[in-house]
């Protein structure tokens, strides 16, 4: 295994791109100095992006830690003091030790010290932690396709997506759950938008498993990340990486029994 971004973060390519929000991606190093690109990915819910696909796994996966930086930096939430139960997960899951205990035990976050990774938004349980901005996840989204173009743009480039153990929240989790639904198979495609709406079809084709985390939201979507996840929006992820034309959303299922 190579850390693709070295030891300390910090070996990264500056990739030039014209997209809306990033200009020069930086990206591990390895990486980019690699002839082919193949991408293999845990297709999964996420707590900021809706669901964690191919896209977000090489846009935010190959991204140095000041490229993951620059694109998390596009929200930092807050805490609704009314549903906080002062249980103190969220405390535990921050890894920059941005969250602290107010006066009257309620969680509250420094935004000096946040650098807007979500993670305390899947980890709470009481739905207390929430983005700031209703932009904020659209514009991590909107990042994300654009790194994930510098990292394929001009060499051959294919993606495996694994659509199995569909956890609710990002895999950095500390903590799991019971799969959303069914394990469905293995997806491949030489066009990683393609395979993510794929999957994203595939998984919300399936039965709820009824003790899981989707069954206990309401369903007012027809979606079910969006249903587990409802201040996420996936499908602004795959527009904006159409517009950039890194891949299509229509796709031909083949499929390999
Ligand atoms: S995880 Fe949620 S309920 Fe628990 S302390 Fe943090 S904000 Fe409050
Ligand atoms: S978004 Fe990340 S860095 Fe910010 S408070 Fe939550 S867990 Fe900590």
């Amino acid at each position: 295994m190579i850390i693709a971004d070295g030891l300390k973060g910090t070996d990264e390519a500056l990739v030039p791109i014209q997209g809306d929000y990033v200009k020069e991606a930086k990206i591990g190093r390895a990486i980019m100095d690699a002839d082919i690109f193949i991408s293999l990915t845990h297709f999964k819910g996420h707590e900021s992006t809706g669901f964690g696909g191919a896209l977000k796994n090489i846009g935010m996966g190959c991204g140095s830690r000041a490229g993951k930086m620059e694109m998390h930096n596009s929200g930092k939430p807050n805490v609704d003091t009314d549903y906080c139960k002062s249980c103190g997960v969220c405390i535990k899951n921050c890894a920059h030790s941005a969250i602290t205990f107010n006066e009257n035990n309620k969680a509250g976050i420094d935004h000096n010290l946040c650098v807007g990774c979500g993670r305390c938004i899947g980890a709470c349980n009481y739905d207390a932690v929430n983005p700031w901005g209703d932009q904020a996840n659209d514009l991590l989204n909107y990042k994300i396709a654009e790194y994930t173009y510098a990292v394929v743009k001009e060499r051959p480039h294919f993606h495996i997506s694994l659509v199995v153990d569909v956890s609710p929240n990002c895999d950095c989790h500390s903590e799991n759950d019971v799969p959303l639904v069914p394990n469905v198979g293995m997806f491949a495609s030489f066009d990683p938008v393609a395979l993510d709406v794929a999957c994203a079809d595939a998984v919300n084709g399936q039965p709820i498993i009824s003790n899981s985390a989707l069954a206990r939201m309401k369903h007012t979507h027809n979606d079910h990340f969006t249903n587990l996840h409802p201040d996420t929006n996936w499908k602004s992820c795959i527009d904006h990486a159409v517009k950039i034309g890194l891949g299509n959303k229509e796709y031909e299922l083949i499929t390999i029994k």
